[in-house]
């Protein structure tokens, strides 16, 4: 068998996320759930194993993936690792053959890394950001400076971990070469995956309030961020590093394992405050509160956000829009309703090969207005 059917057979076994919602503190940019009240942690690990019991009935397959986001998971003691780890025992964890840990980089130690070995973490996922202290300070509030990130990298180099390192771009001011420059910076470090991801604004958050008040510039207009764009598809391809998700890059056999479920639209199971999940049929979403969340579950009640079946329409634009973010594409057939096909060939967007539609660079710049437009 291939390499891409062995993924698409590992694809069909469901992933398990665990949110954990603790950061030292909020990064000016961001607007994921989390909070500093680390006293809250031994309510959230009991409110994870209640989380886990109620949900194994629904979710007797083994999953074949864990990634455990946040947040910050790395800020976890050893305790409380273990105590997530030992709260997702109803869960049948027996075949799992990735578990990502996000991590930052002023929490990389020896320490930590011996921890995260011998709880089985097979890939870190660190939050880089940026290797330009102009941007990584002052614009994006981060914790730690670029020198936190080279020591990281380099105690890490030697540890059995799949590398990811997280990237942000378009920050204001950014020139393509500063970009450029990241970038070589970064594939110095020898990373297996790089997740690069445009900077955003988004309202309520205090860097959206910062530039409302012009203390600092805007964003770089569509036309440059798409430079930036398409730049990080030249220089992490010659480096030997494949564009196969619209914001992922990996050298060949360091896909996340984990993240394509999301895109092939296989179940997931999310737990902890804010997580998401997708049963093959139903989305629904966690309440963003570690108290809510946690007073729910001591009841026996699920600690929903909302819960939707999506409709034909919605789920066909959901198969289509996923597709066009990947590589692979989608099969012809998936679109052969769509009229525009042929005039999103001609115009450089999409190719047709071997009975799949795939996305160019160029068509990964719109792949979601494609799939709009391509299911109107
Ligand atoms: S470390 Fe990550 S999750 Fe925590 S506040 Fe910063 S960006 Fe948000």
């Amino acid at each position: 068998m291939n390499s891409r059917g062995q993924d698409h057979e590992a694809a069909e076994a469901p992933g398990l996320y665990v949110h954990v919602p603790f950061c030292a503190r909020r990064c000016p940019y961001c607007d994921f759930y989390a909070v500093s009240a680390l006293e809250l942690l031994p309510r959230y690990v009991d409110g994870l194993a209640a989380e886990a019991r109620l949900a194994a009935p629904a979710w007797p397959a083994p999953f074949e993936t864990l990634y455990i986001g946040g947040g910050s998971p790395s800020i976890l003691s050893r305790e409380g690792l273990t105590g997530l780890l030992a709260a997702l025992a109803p869960l049948d964890l027996s075949r799992l053959k990735e578990i990502t840990l996000e991590a930052n980089p002023e929490d990389v130690g020896p320490e930590q890394a011996d921890l995260w070995a011998e709880t089985g973490v097979t890939r870190l996922s660190l939050g880089v950001q940026s290797l330009d202290d102009r941007w990584l300070g002052e614009v994006l509030g981060r914790n730690h400076n670029p020198d936190q990130t080279l020591a990281a990298a380099a105690l890490l180099k030697d540890r059995p971990f799949t590398l990811n390192f997280d990237l942000i771009y378009g920050l204001p001011l950014q020139a393509p070469a500063d970009w450029g420059r990241d970038l070589t910076r970064t594939l110095e470090l020898a990373p297996d995956h790089i997740s690069t991801y445009s900077l955003t604004a988004a309202p309520g958050t205090a860097l959206a309030r910062s530039m409302e008040a012009g203390l600092l510039p805007p964003l770089p207009p569509p036309d440059q961020a798409a430079e930036l764009f398409l730049l990080s598809g030249q220089v992490l391809a010659a480096a030997g590093f494949k564009r196969y998700e619209v914001s992922n890059f990996a050298r060949p056999g360091f896909e996340s394992r984990h993240n394509l479920k999301y895109w092939r639209r296989t179940p997931y199971l999310g737990l902890g405050p804010a997580a998401h999940s997708f049963d093959g049929r139903r989305r629904w979403a966690n309440v963003s509160s570690v108290r809510r969340w946690a007073s729910a579950l001591s009841s026996g009640v699920r600690p929903l956000a909302f819960e939707e079946i999506p409709d034909e329409k919605a789920i066909r634009l959901e198969q289509v829009m996923l597709g066009l973010r990947l590589a692979e594409g989608l099969p012809e057939e998936a679109l052969a309703a769509a009229s525009r096909v042929d005039e999103f060939i001609a115009s450089g967007h999409l190719t047709r090969e071997a009975g799949r539609l795939r996305p160019t660079e160029k068509g990964f710049l719109v792949a979601d207005r494609l799939a709009v437009e391509l299911t109107e």
